[in-house]
């Protein structure tokens, strides 16, 4: 059956895999684009998550076009690294507002529509690195594991009315956020990688593919790592 999907953040890299696989199952996909040009073939919408505004409106033009949001991908995210002693207020702030606020104002917009036809697929992007911890990434690693105790919430608000909330917390995948990394992090990342490379973004997508989808209906609250196994355990 086909389904209406917005994915935030959908114009490139892990948002684009997504957008794409779920376009080629049938749904009706909108991608939320902040910069730049809709990608080819998908519908997109001018999203700022770090602007009510252009949540809001960016949620009335999908709706016009594909109906109400039934599948919401939160995947716009941005990293600003540096060591703590040396992080203002404003890096830690503008870090913390997109990935964290921006989730919560496009999931809490997507959520009333859901709950008003008592069915729905959040999926959020977390990351593996944030639970594992991760120098110079004190906001990013904040940002990313408290959409935990928010999707969790969520849960617990949404599961009586058949909405399901989970995590996706990739490793590190090869798009534009981590081809700024030096070799030598990279060396010592991929050394804490099990299976020893960076993951594609459709290895990704595979999974949030697998999160939106009618099987995964009994399953809510839940994190699933796409990591090549670092920080497995935690
Ligand atoms: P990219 O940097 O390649 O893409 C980020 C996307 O988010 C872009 O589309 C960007 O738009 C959008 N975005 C950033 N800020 C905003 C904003 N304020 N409003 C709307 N859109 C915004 O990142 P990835 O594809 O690698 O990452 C996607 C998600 O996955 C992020 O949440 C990231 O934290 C998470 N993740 C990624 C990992 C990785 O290894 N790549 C690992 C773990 C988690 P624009 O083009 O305008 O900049």
């Amino acid at each position: 059956m086909s389904r209406s999907v917005f994915v935030t953040g959908g114009n490139r890299g892990l948002g684009l895999a997504v957008a794409r696989a779920l376009a080629a199952d049938g749904d009706r996909v909108a991608v939320g684009y902040r910069t730049g040009e809709p990608p080819d073939g998908l519908f997109g919408v001018r999203c700022e998550v770090t602007d009510p505004d252009s949540v809001a409106e960016a949620f009335e033009q999908v709706e016009k076009e594909q109906g109400p949001v039934e599948v919401l991908v939160a995947n716009a995210g941005i990293t600003r690294d540096t060591l703590m002693l040396r992080m203002d207020d404003a890096t830690f702030d503008e870090v913390l507002e997109t990935n964290l606020k921006g989730t919560f104002r496009t999931v809490r917009t997507a959520a009333s529509a859901m709950l008003a036809a008592r069915r729905g697929r959040i999926v959020l992007l977390s990351s593996a690195l944030g639970y594992l911890g991760s120098p110079g990434q004190t906001n990013y690693a904040a940002s990313k594991t408290a959409l935990l105790g928010l999707a969790r919430s969520l849960a617990w608000e949404l599961g009586a009315r058949g909405v399901t909330v989970n995590l996706v917390a990739p490793g590190i995948i090869e798009t534009d956020m981590t081809k700024v990394l030096s070799e030598r992090r990279m060396t010592a990342l991929m050394k804490m990688t099990p299976l020893g490379r960076p993951g594609t973004p459709d290895e990704v997508a595979a999974a949030v593919r697998f999160l939106a989808s009618d099987s995964a209906g009994y399953i809510t609250g839940a994190v699933l790592p796409v990591g090549g196994g670092i920080g497995m355990g935690i």
